[in-house]
């Protein structure tokens, strides 16, 4: 028996936003967005006994209700987004974004997005309502969609929605979205851009190497919102050891300060190493310390999948982060033994810990200036706006 489960009558619950039929929900063979992630997640959690405690509950998730669709999106969009149906994309689709190679039409797209964002719905509305310590939906985070169209593979912005909804619950609610997903938050970005309610800071791979191209550190939000919006592009080969930096010596002081009663964090896998969509260098290392630390400044959290490419690798890091935010260790017998090992499709069985990865040379030195450059500039002209 594991030592903590001891403690879990005292325990409030937590929510795994899962739903089995969701996970097999098919973007096409080419398309690199797999919602399967979350069953191997949910698979890898069961396995290593991080899944069905007492005090874990499965939240099933309710389409989002229509109603709240304009709380972010416009009705033009939307009348499309129902409208768009397979084989029948017209130039107007494709000027919004849809039934495009990111973003297809396919059979069920709308229906599929309102649940996904119903279930990052679900577990606000339980977050906010004190019902639940923390939370997370694999299948929520679709940072990149914005008011008037699809980009980025995604269709509906859960988290614009879901931030509106709980302010719209509870107007004073301090909110830090942290996004540690590798592409910029653009969408999210957008929806606060001018409201200093809801502190937005994404870290990612710079916008001069990849989609969507944005997200330099001078984007720091505009009138009332300047200083609540924070961006930290990092260069192509970033490895933990900068990614670290980045962080203790910007977004923590910052995330410390704002002192939010809820954080939203992206946990989106694709800065991993392996990712075969971004050049950042990441281990699982990273992203546990990163979900750790916010979890010391407030421990009331929604965390929400976003990208990840590398089915095994985002299912073994997501399955930490569930642990962590549980704070159940995984009963890990590979643990320091062959640490880093793959989960193949043959359902090879390894250690969830990746093995240290540090990038070497010119790449390193490249990246460790940036980043240096980077936390200079937020140091610079955002931390006084916070009495830093
Ligand atoms: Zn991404």
């Amino acid at each position: 028996m594991r030592p903590l489960e001891q403690d879990a009558v005292d325990r409030d619950p937590t929510i795994f936003v899962y739903s089995d039929e969701m996970s097999w929900f098919d973007f096409g063979a080419d398309h690199p967005f797999k919602p399967e992630r979350a069953a191997k997640t949910y698979d890898l959690c069961t396995r290593y006994g991080v899944m069905n405690h007492p005090w874990m509950k499965i939240l099933e998730p309710e389409a989002l209700p229509i109603d709240l669709l304009p709380l972010f999106h416009e009705p033009g969009y939307l009348r499309l987004l129902q409208e768009a149906r397979e084989n029948q994309v017209t130039p107007e689709m494709i000027a919004h974004g849809l039934g495009t190679l990111d973003n297809p039409i396919i059979s069920g797209i709308y229906e599929w997005s309102l649940l996904a964002a119903g279930g990052t719905l679900g577990a606000m509305d339980a977050l906010v309502k004190e019902e639940a310590a923390a939370a997370f939906n694999p299948l929520g985070g679709f940072h990149h969609a914005m008011p008037d169209h699809a980009e980025g593979f995604c269709y509906i912005n859960d988290i614009a929605i879901a931030i509106r909804y709980a302010l719209g619950m509870t107007p004073d609610l301090r909110i830090a979205f942290i996004d540690l997903d590798a592409h910029h938050a653009n969408g999210v970005q957008h929806a606060f851009y001018k409201d200093p309610r809801v502190f937005v800071i994404s870290l990612h791979e710079t916008g001069k190497t990849l989609y969507p191209w944005s997200g330099y550190e001078n984007e720091t939000g505009e009138g009332d919102g300047r200083g609540f919006t924070i961006n930290f592009p990092l260069e192509p080969g970033t490895d933990d050891e900068v990614y670290d930096f980045a962080f203790q010596e910007t977004i923590l002081p910052l995330v410390r300060s704002f002192s939010p009663d809820l954080i939203v964090a992206e946990i989106g896998a694709d800065a991993l190493v392996s990712d075969p969509l971004t050049h950042l260098k990441l281990t699982n290392n990273s992203y546990q310390r990163a979900v750790k630390e916010i979890m010391a400044v407030c421990p009331r959290i929604l965390a929400l999948g976003g990208g990840g490419y590398d089915l095994y690798r985002t299912a073994r890091c997501w399955t930490l982060a569930w642990s962590i935010l549980n704070r159940v260790a995984p009963e890990d017998e590979f643990a320091g033994l062959v640490g880093g090992m793959m989960f193949g499709p043959e359902k090879e069985v390894g250690s969830l810990y990746d093995h240290p990865y540090h990038t070497g040379g010119e790449v390193k030195e490249k990246a460790f200036k940036e980043a240096r450059r980077v936390a200079a500039y937020i140091q610079k002209e955002i931390f006084p706006i916070h009495g830093i």
